[in-house]
């Protein structure tokens, strides 16, 4: 039997068929929706307070296309949190890419089976970061890190990292399970007007997986995208 499930999800999508079968599935898994079909009402939606937990995002929309929603998600300080499956019609590698690319969380290929749908909405928002993670210390397998002293320990041992590779770490632990491309870490770490390349990411994120030793391993290289904290520590759900 399935347990139930807490969380607010926005569902965007123009097929009406299609939204009013996801909105019923998720009210029964016990979810709270919000619904939308177009674009415009989707941002609308997902700014309102109290902000969504996870947004089903359509890719192909009347008005504005799904890319762009998520995009303007991700630059949007309410939103750039929030979990979002990208739900998609077609399967190949390069609409993924792209999912990745502006800052979804994963997708779904239609047609996709309901009830695998919700088993992965409920993965997602179980292992969704408590409020209490952002506080001062976060515990993840052998890291431990101490966001206000700046101080961080693998095992017993406390790790010397420069400011801007703390600030590395602690944006790949905060959006752990999520990939995070080179553009979004030069952006987020090093700031827009930082004159480095994509390179530098690259450099940076091999000279803090060498200081942390074994919990280097927790940093995922995601060929031709990015880099991603693991979500969990030996397959289980920290
Ligand atoms: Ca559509």
């Amino acid at each position: 039997m399935d347990e139930m499930a807490s969380g607010l999800v926005l569902v965007i999508e123009d097929e009406e068929g299609l939204l009013s079968t996801l909105d019923y599935n998720l009210q029964k898994n016990g979810f709270q929706t919000r619904t939308a079909m177009t674009g415009a009402e989707g941002l609308e939606l997902a700014s309102t307070e109290p902000v969504p937990d996870l947004i089903l995002l359509d890719l192909m929309l009347p008005d504005i296309p799904g890319t762009q929603v998520c995009r303007s998600l991700r630059e949007n300080e309410l939103t750039r949190e929030v979990f979002v499956i990208i739900l998609t019609a077609r399967g190949d590698e390069i609409d993924r890419v792209v999912g990745f690319e502006v800052g979804a969380d994963d997708y779904v290929v239609k047609p996709f089976s309901m009830r695998e749908l919700m088993l992965r909405v409920k993965v997602i928002l179980r292992r969704r970061m408590p409020p209490e993670a952002l506080l001062d210390e976060h515990v993840f397998g052998m890291l431990r890190i101490d966001q206000d002293g700046h101080r961080v320990w693998v095992g017993e041992e406390e790790i010397q990292l420069t400011a801007l590779e703390f600030r590395l770490l602690n944006v790949l632990l905060r959006r752990k399970g999520r990939v995070q491309t080179r553009t979004i870490l030069l952006d987020d770490v090093w700031g827009i007007e930082a004159d480095v390349t994509t390179r530098t990411v690259d450099t940076h994120i091999k000279r803090l997986r060498v200081k942390l030793g074994t919990a280097g391993d927790y940093i995922e290289t995601i060929r031709g995208v990015g880099y991603r904290f693991r979500a969990r520590v030996n397959g289980v759900p920290e």
